[in-house]
């Protein structure tokens, strides 16, 4: 419906020559204002500084916050360097997208081991539930974001996520205070972990 009320502006259009030499000078005269030679002037300052504000990604990243909910890791013992899963199953229970799966069987030492952990990093949402709550501090969220797969499915196994053992002794690997890890004030706590076996 039409409103009959509305008012309306009329806009005064400038009146253009439409002579080639007209435009011409038009043309000239908006190219080559001062703005222009400004901002020439910016770029090639900028150029001989050899400022990069860009980062160069993949060489360069940029950190990461702690609380980042990146890819899995499981995490060693401290003392013995076994892992530290124990295979109690409540990272699987309350997985609300039902991703994780885990296989235990009983060892020679009468313990209970883990055989197969993975996460379907497909249907994972990155929630972080597994990880707070973890009794034992073994799984946890890395620093590891980039996991892009060309297959819809992309499972991690537990060898991409149990830190390496070579790794481990050479003491890096890390606590991260993120999900699931402890406050950072629990460092003392856990240079010695209660279940050192
Ligand atoms: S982050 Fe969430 S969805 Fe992903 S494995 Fe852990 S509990 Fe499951
Ligand atoms: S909650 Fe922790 S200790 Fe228990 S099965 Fe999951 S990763 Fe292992």
């Amino acid at each position: 419906m039409v409103n009959s009320k509305a008012k309306y502006v009329e806009v005064e259009l400038e009146k253009y020559s439409l002579k080639p030499f007209d435009r011409f000078k038009r043309v000239m005269k908006r190219t080559f204002k001062g703005e222009l030679f400004v901002g020439l002037g910016i770029v090639f300052r900028e150029m001989v500084r050899f400022n990069i504000h860009t980062t160069q990604y993949p060489g360069e990243k940029l950190p990461i916050s702690p609380r980042y909910r990146a890819i899995h890791e499981l995490l060693r013992l401290l003392e013995s360097g076994n892992e530290r899963c124990i295979g109690c199953g409540l990272c699987e229970k309350i997985c609300i997208s039902k991703c994780i799966r885990m296989d235990t069987h009983l060892g020679e030492d009468g313990r209970k081991h883990i055989s197969e952990y993975t996460i379907n990093f497909g249907r994972c949402i990155f929630c972080g539930y597994c990880a707070e709550v973890c009794p034992e501090l073994a799984i946890v969220h890395g620093p590891r974001y980039e996991n892009s797969s060309e297959q819809r499915a992309h499972f991690g196994l537990k060898e991409d996520m149990l830190t390496p053992i070579d790794v481990f002794k050479k003491g890096a690997q890390k606590e991260y205070p993120g999900f699931g890890a402890p406050s950072p004030d629990a460092d003392k706590r856990i240079k010695k972990t209660p279940l050192a076996y």
